[in-house]
């Protein structure tokens, strides 16, 4: 079935689902490494691309091809590569598109091991970069070098919730011939389309909302570029990076459910940003979907929700931050995002410690801020269990 022109909730249950021999209403497991060839000719085909069919799990896997395909209609591309990790989906994004005395321009406040790569990996390779508060466009103008290959952006951005302008960006980032990338992981392709905002590669840690039941760690990448997804492959195919059969039937099953979720917990999400905001003890809230965010008409034109991603800071800095984490009972303390349960840290001991306090202070990333990750449970329920906290602190 052609689900190209379906809606999005009809694409993420049906899109990239193969018809097998027996209708299996889901697509199976294929549990296998290899595949075999009907006869010497049908093998070299494979291998010439000449024919359709798989070859070595490593390379491809039907699986793992529904779900691809699943992702790449969602977000609007031409294709997708999935990867063992979100971090495997940046290294086939860095490896494929940046060479020795390649430039880099990034999102300062980016996930900390995107950026962490970078500075203590490539680096070693000869590979430059500049990392700069994208949600100011002359920021971005001013880091362009001539030898600048990939603009990488986050948006909404790790735990700053800075927004940048995608589509501003890359009309900028393409004058000059840089492809621009996004980390799509805070927003899903159910709250933003990078590609349709003008960017050319799109990524996610399907570990996060895409999957959305915290028992899976993947990744995918997906381009607007069929040769440019063709490239993407190879990379991954010799990083040896791909994802599993049994973890691409996990998130098949998590992503039929996308929007349902999201739009649960971001409403979760906006009462409970209002609640913090309205708290004597709390210092400031960062939601995107708040007027007070610095800019929510922005986010109002680039994304269809706002998502349940809560940053805050409580009167009393590290120790008031550090202090909340052991007093709240429902949300769970723990890293990730984006699944059905609540989640809470702290950055500053915790996902963002091996980052410098100047480094953290210019990503934005006091050291008070908590970030929250709204779940679906009961808002109420919620609520209880930060006032509680809250007031032990
Ligand atoms: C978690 C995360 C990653 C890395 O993904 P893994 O699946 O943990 O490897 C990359 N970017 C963002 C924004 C993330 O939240």
């Amino acid at each position: 079935m052609d689900t190209k022109k379906l809606g999005f909730n009809t694409k993420m249950v049906h899109a990239g689902a193969p018809k097998d021999m027996y209708g299996s209403a889901v697509t199976p497991i294929y549990q296998t490494s290899t595949f075999a060839f009907d006869s010497a000719q049908i093998g070299a085909d494979r291998f010439a691309g000449r024919a359709d069919g798989f070859i070595y799990t490593r390379i491809g896997n039907p699986t793992i091809r529904a779900l691809e395909q699943n992702i790449a209609e969602l977000e609007n591309g031409a294709d997708g590569v999935a990867t063992a990790s979100g971090m495997g989906a940046v290294t086939v994004v860095y490896m494929a598109l940046l060479s020795q005395g390649a430039h880099l321009v990034s999102t300062g406040s980016v996930y900390g091991p995107s950026r962490g790569l970078i500075e203590k990996q490539f680096s070693r390779f000869g590979v430059q970069y500049s990392y700069v508060d994208t949600s100011d466009i002359e920021n971005v103008r001013a880091a362009i070098r001539p030898n600048t290959k990939m603009v990488y952006l986050e948006s909404p951005s790790n735990p700053a919730m800075l927004v940048t302008d995608i589509r501003a960006v890359s009309e900028l980032a393409h004058q000059h011939g840089c492809p621009v990338v996004v980390d799509n992981t805070f927003a899903s392709p159910c709250l933003q389309k990078p590609l349709d905002l003008g960017a050319d590669i799109v990524f996610h840690s399907v570990t996060k909302f895409i999957n959305g039941h915290a028992d899976v760690v993947g990744g995918i990448i997906v381009a607007k570029d069929p040769a440019v997804c063709k490239q993407l492959r190879a990379m991954m195919v010799v990083l040896g990076c791909n994802m599993d059969p049994h973890q691409a039937f996990l998130v098949s099953r998590g992503v039929k459910t996308l929007s349902l979720r999201v739009e649960r917990a971001q409403e979760n999400a906006m009462k409970v940003a209002r609640w913090l905001e309205a708290h004597p003890k709390v210092e400031w809230v960062r939601y995107v979907g708040l007027e007070s965010h610095p800019q929510h008409e922005l986010v109002k034109r680039q994304m269809t929700g706002f998502g349940s991603m809560i940053s805050f800071e409580l009167n009393g800095g590290y120790e008031a931050g550090r202090n909340l984490m052991d007093n709240v009972h429902l949300a769970t303390l723990a890293v990730s995002l984006g699944g059905v349960e609540t989640l809470i840290e702290h950055p500053a001991s915790m996902t963002h410690a091996s980052m410098s306090q100047a480094d953290r202070l210019e990503a934005g990333i006091t050291d008070g801020l908590v970030r929250y990750s709204v779940g679906i449970e009961d808002v109420e329920d919620l609520i209880a269990d930060l006032e509680q906290a809250i007031a032990k602190v």
